[in-house]
């Protein structure tokens, strides 16, 4: 656990993203609230992305880094929406229910999933970088993320739909994490391939100039 890192800082308003970054990059409020989080937290690397990307959690590769999506699941994430990296990181802002990794499982499958309170204080980053980002797409990736961000309780049946989050345009993936089996079953390959299709064709409208 990672203690003693400052108080954590939260203004009444932001009026711009690098503002924010500055006191995301140093939050412990789940530390301070008693929680047993094991890296500081993540960031997303730049402030000009127009479409969001809202994952879960850091894994421990991310959380050493303090970089999201470097590890196996960030691979097999833009392999499924088939961009190199460079582009990847370019196009998304990467941000995530709670922004630091949260330690192994207590069944040891997998990471811990960050409990309703630190998902609670962790959505204070997220309804800021909305805020000043306005993003043109969002992406959603897992189960958590999509309940968190829209409500909606099954992921399964989301994934090759589009939602929308106040007029903003929301694609829900499945998580590329190896701890789900989710992936087994032929017709969740069918709805990953309908999902990555839709967020192909909502990066064209958004990067027109990239295709
Ligand atoms: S998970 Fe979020 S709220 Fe909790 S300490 Fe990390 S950045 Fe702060």
């Amino acid at each position: 656990m990672l203690e003693g890192f400052g108080l954590t800082a939260r203004k009444s308003s932001y009026r711009s993203l690098a503002s924010l970054q500055r006191d995301l990059a140093r939050c412990r409020a789940c530390v301070e609230a008693g929680y047993p989080l094991e890296s500081l937290p993540v960031r997303a690397p730049g402030a000009r992305q127009r479409a969001y990307l809202f994952g879960q959690a850091p894994g421990v590769v991310e959380g050493e880094e303090r970089l999201p999506w470097r590890g196996r699941a960030g691979r097999t994430l833009r392999r499924w929406l088939e961009v190199e990296e460079d582009e990847f990181y370019a196009a998304f802002y990467c941000a995530s229910v709670t922004r630091c990794y949260p330690g192994g499982a207590p069944t040891g499958r997998g990471d811990r999933t960050p409990t309703p309170r630190e998902q609670e204080l962790c959505s204070f980053w997220r309804e800021w970088e909305l805020e000043l980002l306005r993003p043109r797409l969002i992406v959603t990736v897992g189960g958590l993320a999509l309940r968190r961000l829209l409500g909606l309780p099954s992921l399964t049946p989301c994934v090759g739909e589009r939602f929308e989050l106040q007029g903003t345009p929301v694609v829900p993936l499945p998580h590329p994490s190896g701890a789900s089996g989710w992936l087994n079953d032929p017709a969740n390959r069918k709805r990953l391939e309908a999902a990555a299709v839709l967020v192909r064709e909502e990066l064209s409208g958004v990067y027109p100039q990239k295709q």
